[in-house]
């Protein structure tokens, strides 16, 4: 559920009529819902309450959103973050998230970000590496530290999404695949800068079956029995995130609810306390992209809608080939057929093809759906477009939480040498 409605016939978020962002801020400008924010993170909260030892750590995935008031947003409600780089984890702070319920993920942690982190006072890093192990050991040696870690672990799964977006498969970058991963937690638990506290895996995003993610929670449930067998100390437990939305209206997914019911399941004799870090459940349904058209162009099979928002703003449907539905503002009631587009000029700015959709003219207002999640954070200046601004709505207020970043200002911080 999420609060982007039709009310009087004109699309509200919340108690805000859309028209009101695009009069007020101009458009393509994303909009987010406090409230839907709120709910998902309550739901998902609720859904795993009391799952393994004391209550678990739920870790924001930044990345899917890293604006601050959103950010804010999760705090309130006890979020941690899922840091992958040393820009997010200003933002975690920034937005007020405790440094104990911070995690740091990624595969290229740098020494610069690692000691970052170690000076923050970070809860966890989850190690892709015996090399990256060392390295950080060599770091937290050198401040008086020891560095809480977990073993992030490639289970060999194939997680059933976009190839782009899977991560739990042996030839991903990821993780340490599972048939080392004893021997070198082993090992890690010698390494004087590090104390090893336990795993973590993450494998993939937008997924829309349980079932690899249980294949992949049973494996690493037979690691940790292996493991303290051995005499090793396994008492965190980090299960990440993944958990998919519906993009298309009426499609069905594994609510968090059942996730929930799946996880207390596999993990009922683990012994260990359990964090989780959930993005585009949290976030996906709580954004929308809204735009206007420019104008509707002929076409030879269908005519082209082509709106101010492109695949700088959004590039979902470039990059996976994604799905976001597409509806009016003010829909007339009559339908039309067409292919969305927007203005930049390569043939990937496609949102869609031969979509059956609300009839648009130009100026028109529309929305994409289910554009919280890996939305703003993905855009770029191609096509020197500036940054797309972002909203936030409360009720029957709302306010920019993101500046739209003018063409001109990116022209200004480059430079020309004088040479030239
Ligand atoms: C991207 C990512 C997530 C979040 O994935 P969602 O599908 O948005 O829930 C969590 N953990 C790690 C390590 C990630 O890279």
């Amino acid at each position: 559920m999420d609060h982007f409605q039709l009310k009087d016939g004109h699309l509200h978020c919340e108690d805000v009529p859309m028209s009101r962002i695009a009069d007020e801020v101009g458009t393509p400008v994303y909009v987010y819902s406090k409230a839907t924010l709120e709910r998902h993170a309550a739901v998902f909260r609720d859904a795993l309450a009391g799952v393994g030892r004391g209550e678990p750590l739920l870790a924001f995935a930044v990345k899917a959103n890293p604006n601050l008031a959103v950010l804010k947003v999760l705090a309130n409600q006890g979020y941690g973050a899922d840091v992958v780089s040393v820009g997010e984890l200003r933002r975690a702070l920034a937005a007020g998230m405790e440094p104990a319920k911070i995690v740091f993920s990624g595969v290229g942690k740098t020494a610069a970000e690692l000691r970052a982190a170690l000076e923050a006072g970070i809860g966890q890093f989850n190690l892709e590496s015996e090399e990256e192990g060392e390295e950080l050991s060599e770091i937290a040696s050198e401040m008086g530290m020891r560095a809480r870690c977990a073993l992030r672990i490639n289970p060999d799964v194939d997680a059933g999404t976009h190839d782009k977006i899977s991560t739990g498969k042996a030839d991903n970058k990821f993780g340490t695949p599972i048939g080392d991963a004893a021997s070198l937690y082993a090992r890690l638990a010698t390494v004087p800068g590090l104390e090893m506290r336990g795993l973590a895996m993450h494998i993939g995003s937008q997924l829309s079956d349980l079932a690899p993610l249980e294949a992949a929670f049973e494996k690493l449930g037979k690691l940790l029995k292996t493991l303290r067998e051995s005499g090793q100390s396994v008492r965190q437990v980090d299960l990440g995130g993944g958990l998919g939305v519906p993009y298309k209206s009426g499609e069905i997914l594994p609510s968090p609810g059942e996730y929930g019911a799946m996880v207390r399941r596999v993990t009922q004799d683990w012994d260990v306390s359990l964090a989780f870090e959930p993005g585009r459940v949290i976030a996906g349904n709580a954004g929308v992209l809204l735009t206007r058209v420019v104008r509707v162009k002929r076409g030879v099979v269908h005519p082209f809608v082509v709106v101010d928002a492109a695949m700088n703003d959004l590039a979902r449907p470039a990059m996976y080939g994604a799905w976001h539905d597409f509806v009016a503002v003010e829909p007339d009631g009559e339908e039309m057929t067409a292919n969305i587009v927007g203005p930049i000029c390569e043939t990937g700015d496609t949102f869609a093809t031969g979509r059956q959709c609300d009839r648009l003219e130009r100026g028109d207002l529309a929305i994409f759906r289910t554009a919280g999640a890996y939305g703003a954070t993905m855009a770029s200046s191609y096509n020197s477009r500036g940054f797309v601004a972002e909203v936030l709505v409360d009720g029957d207020r709302f306010a920019v939480v993101a500046d739209r970043i003018a063409a001109d200002s990116i022209m200004n911080a480059e430079r020309v040498p004088d040479w030239l």
